[in-house]
């Protein structure tokens, strides 16, 4: 009798995530390959749905998450969750390193810039709100819904906000609220900066094809952007930068658990209990 697929957990919420589970689902069935669960936090009301099985909401920290490893027979995890997703992916180490189940971060790559880019690095949000007063008093953020609380004492600013789901409070007073998920085009975006007289750009470094073309639009319009960077990976955590990455790595653990199971090269930290 044949061994079922071995199963691979993807924590998602992002492009790359979708991606990966059509490739994992659309191999399902031939040798050497795997059955695939995606798992989504529930953030967003409507959700692009991947490919095969999937799950919705939270597995109740680290150790909830181990619990879910063990009950649904996961033998690896792929963490392809947003680059700012920084409490998921900490559960994810740490309850791989618990269950001893082999674990991959698939990241894709943050933006670089070039020249004629007038970019504000910084390390948080807070940093972002306390340098926006010296750039410009009409911002276009582009950091998402959750977080806004952070610019609410910016009383003097007007804000244009853009979002998937609408933003409930506290939120910045003067603020505009465009609900749109993307790809957008440097031509819609060039003209959103010019029709609303925006003078700083304020966006994460996702690093997502979708959302980059602010980015041009910004450059070409000479708009300052303050670009917030992203928080680490997982201490020893391995790590590929794209879809392709993770199918390899993918096809080398199923061999591994064809011959016995799997073997954790997570390095992470150790269970929270
Ligand atoms: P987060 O702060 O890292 O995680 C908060 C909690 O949400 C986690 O502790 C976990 O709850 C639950 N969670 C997060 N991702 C999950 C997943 N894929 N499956 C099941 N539970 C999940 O996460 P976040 O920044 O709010 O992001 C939530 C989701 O939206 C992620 O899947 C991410 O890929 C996606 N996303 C995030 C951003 C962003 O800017 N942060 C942007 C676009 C998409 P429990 O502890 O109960 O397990």
């Amino acid at each position: 009798m044949s061994r079922p697929a071995p199963h691979v957990l993807l924590l998602g919420g992002t492009t790359e995530a979708r991606e990966l589970a059509a490739a994992v689902h659309a191999a399902d069935g031939s040798a050497g390959a795997w059955r695939v669960t995606s798992s989504l936090a529930g953030r967003v009301a409507r959700p692009r749905l991947p490919a095969g099985e999937v799950r919705v909401g939270g597995f109740g920290g680290a150790s909830g998450l181990a619990l879910w490893l063990r009950e649904h027979a996961v033998d690896a995890v792929i963490d392809a969750t947003h680059p700012f997703a920084e409490t998921i992916s900490g559960n994810a180490a740490r309850a791989a390193a618990a269950s001893h189940v082999p674990l991959l971060v698939l990241r894709r790559p943050g933006w670089v810039p070039v020249p004629g880019d007038r970019w504000h690095p910084v390390d948080s949000l807070a940093e972002a709100a306390a340098q926006l007063p010296a750039l410009g008093r009409r911002v276009f953020l582009t950091t998402g819904r959750t977080g806004l609380a952070t610019f609410a004492d910016l009383t003097d600013t007007w804000f244009l906000v853009r979002s998937v789901d609408p933003p409930e409070p506290p939120h910045p007073p003067r603020m505009t609220v465009l609900l749109e998920r993307g790809p957008f085009t440097v031509d819609g975006e060039r003209e959103l900066l010019r029709r609303h007289r925006v003078d700083v750009l304020v966006t994460k470094d996702s690093g997502a094809r979708a959302t980059a073309a602010k980015l041009t639009a910004a450059r070409e319009e000479g708009v300052p952007v303050v670009v917030v960077r992203r928080p680490p990976v997982p201490a020893g955590v391995p790590q590929v930068a794209d879809v392709a990455g993770a199918l390899a790595w993918l096809a080398g653990r199923a061999t591994a658990a064809d011959t016995g199971g799997p073997t954790a090269d997570t390095g992470g930290p150790t269970a929270d209990g």
